[in-house]
């Protein structure tokens, strides 16, 4: 069986012409698939009942399972996916009050950067996503949105009991539709970026997903020649560097990665990226209690980005069990945080939604593997 995912849309174009079909089908195939969220080839029904055959003898839809779903009450559900070949991803859909949702992709098995506080980097790196398993988890999240201009009943018959869940199944019964990626699952996207970009390139295509691109965030741990490649392509994806620590001392201690670039190559890299793209960068800090949440640390980090069009973005730590990172208390945050405001820099704070099912990468992974739910 060929995986349908995989194949471009040129591929699948010439498959049809083989077949003496017009390559118009391969268009009705792509369209069925990630427009109008069918999930067989009997959904397609403008196509006809030989070729639909044809079709399910030939390609197969669908590479991964659904090994466990979590949902929060805050909106936010997230997939374990298990691979073809017996390993396992995380995705997740994250849901706004203002109507956004967002999936949250892998682009690895596993991660080879070792970040001392990731749950992703304690496990070591397995093997690159292909680029139909990075569009599958698109899919795969399209399935738990509500059908726009359908039926919601679905979805509100097993949530009613919840009552603070009210306004977002008003909101769901309106219908979904995905409309923002954030490539900040598992693994590092600018070590992938032959399977990452011809994935969201279907995803930002107004005759696939449709999805902005400038809807569309990588966040990297700072690999300066991927970043430059990024530049270099234009691609106005926005981009967003996990610097963690402004000086190169404390983050070769963090981020171990940090050892073969330096913070001076990802600062050049990045102001690279500003100059071809006229997107400003976010710089993702995650605040660690007692290792990079000091006076000293917003002094130097101020002075770092001082000048430059970016914004900072403060993630209070999210506890990985078995590591000995600590979550600072708010006080300590709200200090540091005023402490950049004061030195003329743009920050937010991120509070990632869907904590309580281990929204951050690597967790639920850990966690079924741990408890020995499977493997
Ligand atoms: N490898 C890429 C993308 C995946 S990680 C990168 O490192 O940027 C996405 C973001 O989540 C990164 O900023 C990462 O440092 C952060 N992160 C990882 N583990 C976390 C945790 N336990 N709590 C909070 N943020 C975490
Ligand atoms: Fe890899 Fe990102 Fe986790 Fe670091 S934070 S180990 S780069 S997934």
């Amino acid at each position: 069986m060929i995986p349908l995912l995989e194949q471009t849309p040129d591929q699948l174009r010439d498959w049809f012409t083989q077949h003496g079909e017009s390559a118009y089908r391969a268009g009705q195939v792509r369209r069925w698939l990630l427009q109008k969220r069918a999930v067989d080839f009997e959904q397609m029904t403008d196509l006809g009942a030989a070729l639909r055959e044809l079709l399910a003898g030939e390609f197969q839809i669908w590479t991964t399972r659904v090994a466990a779903h979590h949902e929060s009450p805050d909106g936010a559900e997230k997939l374990l996916l298990e691979l073809g070949d017996g390993q396992s991803i995380e995705c997740v859909l994250l849901r706004d009050d203002k109507e956004h949702c967002t999936a949250c992709i892998s682009t690895q098995v596993g991660c080879a950067m070792g970040c001392a506080f990731c749950a992703t980097g304690i496990d070591g790196f397995v093997r690159n996503l292909t680029a139909g398993e990075i569009l599958e988890q698109l899919l795969q999240i399209q399935k738990l949105l509500s059908p726009v201009g359908g039926d919601s009943r679905r979805r509100s018959g097993t949530d009613s009991d919840i009552g603070d869940r009210s306004r977002l199944l008003q909101e769901r019964s309106k219908g979904e539709r995905l409309s923002n990626i954030v490539v900040m699952g598992m693994g590092e996207p600018l070590l992938n970026l032959d399977s990452l970009l011809p994935a969201l390139s279907e995803a930002t295509d107004q005759r696939g997903l449709g999805i902005g691109v400038r809807k569309v965030t990588i966040s990297t741990v700072g690999i300066p020649e991927g970043i430059r490649r990024l530049a270099r392509d234009d691609c106005q994806y926005h981009l967003a560097v996990s610097l963690h620590a402004p000086n190169d001392e404390l983050r070769n201690r963090i981020v171990p990665a940090n050892r073969g670039f330096g913070v001076a190559a990802i600062m050049a890299a990045a102001d690279e990226y500003f100059e071809r793209t006229g997107r400003r960068v976010t710089f993702e800090y995650v605040l660690l209690a007692d290792v990079n949440d000091r006076p000293e640390h917003a002094e130097q980090l101020v002075r770092l980005l001082r000048g430059r069009p970016a914004l900072v973005n403060i993630i209070p730590y999210n506890p990985v069990a078995g590591l000995p990172f600590q979550t600072p208390a708010s006080s300590v945050t709200a200090r540091f945080v005023e402490q950049l405001t004061t030195g003329g820099l743009n920050v937010i704070i991120r509070y990632r939604k869907g904590d309580r099912i281990s929204a951050a990468c690597g967790q639920l992974r850990r966690r079924e593997k741990r408890t020995g739910k499977r493997e």
